[in-house]
């Protein structure tokens, strides 16, 4: 049951840092140190929303009403490393940042996590997402998952437990589940060879996204077609959204200080002065242009909080 017993410090109109830059603010913000803590937070607002690294978040103009709640601090910000026979299980708090893991993954010698280089998230946010690309996903060396539900009891998950799909992970009945600790199984590998390896994956990723603006990545997932788009792909296919966006005449599109990215059309990019309200019309017209050319309906990718679409 939610406790009211651990004291907890509720922040008033807090930035909530993004990767955008942009948006409005949380009327309540905390930083629970541990689980306790955050069970303390469940009873003031079991809706409460769970911030990660920000890297696939837009908030409103208007802020977010919810209790805001950091995990980048405390036993949220540890891990620690077992070895096995054929490698090592990493436990990592929700809040550890994963690009500096999986550096460190990669100075022990342990393989694995370097796929996901060049992705901005937290553990937590990694995980919930199911991020990933070309080199392969999140999901593919989780091996467990501690998290807390909404009403504040925890729950342990197996590998095995867990649904990971395109862009999403679903935690058995859980839903809502808020991610306290991941566990990587990851495998023996010469720390060299790993570097290596994750200088390709950033240097590909480098050449084909505007790494260097504000966005939250790919801004709408790539859909599967239920018919066929003559010339494109037959129904059934999952298609690139950025593709699409191009072939709609989409790219380099801009409303206010938002625009279409000449690089990867599938990237928002919020230039200085940009509000979320731009970011959100530019999204709005950019799913009605690709409908009307392909009727196809682009699906969000990115996570929004406070605005009615
Ligand atoms: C430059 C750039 C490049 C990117 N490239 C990629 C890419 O190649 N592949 C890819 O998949 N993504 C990419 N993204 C998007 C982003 O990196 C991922 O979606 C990442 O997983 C977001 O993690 P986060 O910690 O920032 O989550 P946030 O953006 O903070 O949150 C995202 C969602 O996860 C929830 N959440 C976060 N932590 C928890 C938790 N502990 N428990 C429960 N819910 C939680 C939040 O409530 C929210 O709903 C990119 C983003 C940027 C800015």
């Amino acid at each position: 049951m939610p406790t009211m017993s651990v004291p907890i410090e509720i922040l008033s109109n807090h930035p909530v840092q993004t990767w955008f830059g942009c948006g409005g603010t949380a009327a309540r913000f905390a930083r629970p140190a541990n689980a306790e803590a955050l069970r303390a937070c469940l009873a003031i607002d079991p809706n409460l929303r769970i911030l990660g690294d920000g890297a696939n978040l837009l908030v409103a103009d208007g802020g977010v009403q919810e209790l805001v709640v950091s995990l980048n601090s405390g036993d949220f910000a540890q891990w620690t490393v077992t070895s096995t026979p054929t490698g090592g299980i990493i436990r990592a708090g929700a809040g550890v940042n994963l690009p500096k893991l999986i550096l460190e993954a990669g100075r022990l010698g342990l393989g694995g996590l370097e796929s996901l280089g060049g992705i901005p998230a937290s553990v937590g946010g990694a995980v919930v997402m199911n991020a990933g690309g070309n080199f392969g996903q999140t999901g593919d060396t989780v091996h467990a998952v501690e998290g807390l539900t909404r009403d504040g009891q925890p729950v342990s998950l197996r590998r095995n437990q867990i649904d990971f799909t395109y862009r999403h992970a679903r935690f058995a009945e859980h839903k809502g589940l808020i991610v306290t600790h991941v566990e990587f199984k990851l495998r023996k590998a010469d720390p060299d060879a790993l570097r290596e390896r994750l200088k390709e994956v950033m240097a590909y990723k480098k050449k084909t996204q505007p790494l260097a603006d504000h966005s939250a990545g790919c801004f709408f997932k790539n859909p599967t077609l239920r018919e066929d788009l003559p010339g494109i792909a037959v129904a059934g296919s999952k298609i690139s959204a950025g593709m699409l966006i191009d072939k709609a005449g989409c790219k380099s599109m801009r409303i206010g200080g938002a625009a279409v990215s000449p690089q990867h059309a599938n990237f928002v990019i919020a230039d200085k002065g940009c509000t979320a309200a731009d970011i959100l019309a530019l999204m709005r017209q950019v799913r009605e242009k690709v409908r009307a050319a392909f009727n196809v309906t682009l699906e969000n990718e990115v996570v929004i909080w406070g605005a009615s679409l």
